[in-house]
């Protein structure tokens, strides 16, 4: 009986400490029980980090970023877990390949792709004008100079309004 006691209490207690270990992850989802993202949630996580990655590109890149830029695009669509979209977007890039001349080039690039998407699915187009990217895009909390550009150019914007 002592025994049986014992050993249910030592399970118990290993059991609740490996959950509470494994649970807490930034959104509160527990890791067992969340979801596989559906075709929306990893085509808007996909989108974050095809437009961020862009408007971190270089001004000027070298030929190894070019290089890298060119090799991380093909795989991203080799490998893009939902197999229509993978060919889509396979097909965009060898019919209009990647803009890695610039930052500013690539995320226009980027804007164009998404919005080809955006129009197959009867959706709004977003206006691939820099102003617009760079204030949907250009920060996430991870630099403090992209907060100061953003800044800047919301006030520009706005000051162009009022004229
Ligand atoms: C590479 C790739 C290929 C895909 N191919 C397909 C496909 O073939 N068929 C399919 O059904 N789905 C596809 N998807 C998913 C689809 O594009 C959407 O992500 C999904 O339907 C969710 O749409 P949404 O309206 O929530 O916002 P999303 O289209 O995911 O957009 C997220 C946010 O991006 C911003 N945004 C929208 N358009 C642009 C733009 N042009 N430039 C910059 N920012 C923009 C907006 O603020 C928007 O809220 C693909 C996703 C990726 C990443």
């Amino acid at each position: 009986m002592c025994f049986f006691a014992v050993s249910q209490y030592t399970t118990t207690f290993i059991t609740s400490s490996r959950n509470s270990k494994l649970r807490g992850s930034a959104s509160g989802d527990d890791f067992f029980t969340s979801r596989v993202p559906a075709k929306e949630e990893l085509g808007r996580a996909g989108w974050t980090i095809l437009h961020r990655i862009s408007s971190k590109f270089s001004k000027e890149p070298d030929n190894e970023e070019k290089k890298n830029m060119k090799q991380f695009l093909t795989l991203f669509a080799k490998l893009y877990p939902c197999p229509d979209c993978a060919k889509h977007f396979q097909q965009y890039i060898e019919k209009h390949p990647p803009a890695i001349d610039s930052n500013e080039g690539l995320m226009k690039w980027m804007c164009k792709a998404h919005n080809e998407v955006n129009e197959r699915n009867h959706k709004d187009v977003f206006p691939c004008k820099m102003d617009d990217l760079i204030t949907r895009w250009g920060a996430c909390g991870c630099d403090e100079d992209e907060s100061v550009t953003i800044s800047k150019i919301l006030e520009r914007r706005r000051r162009s309004r009022e004229h």
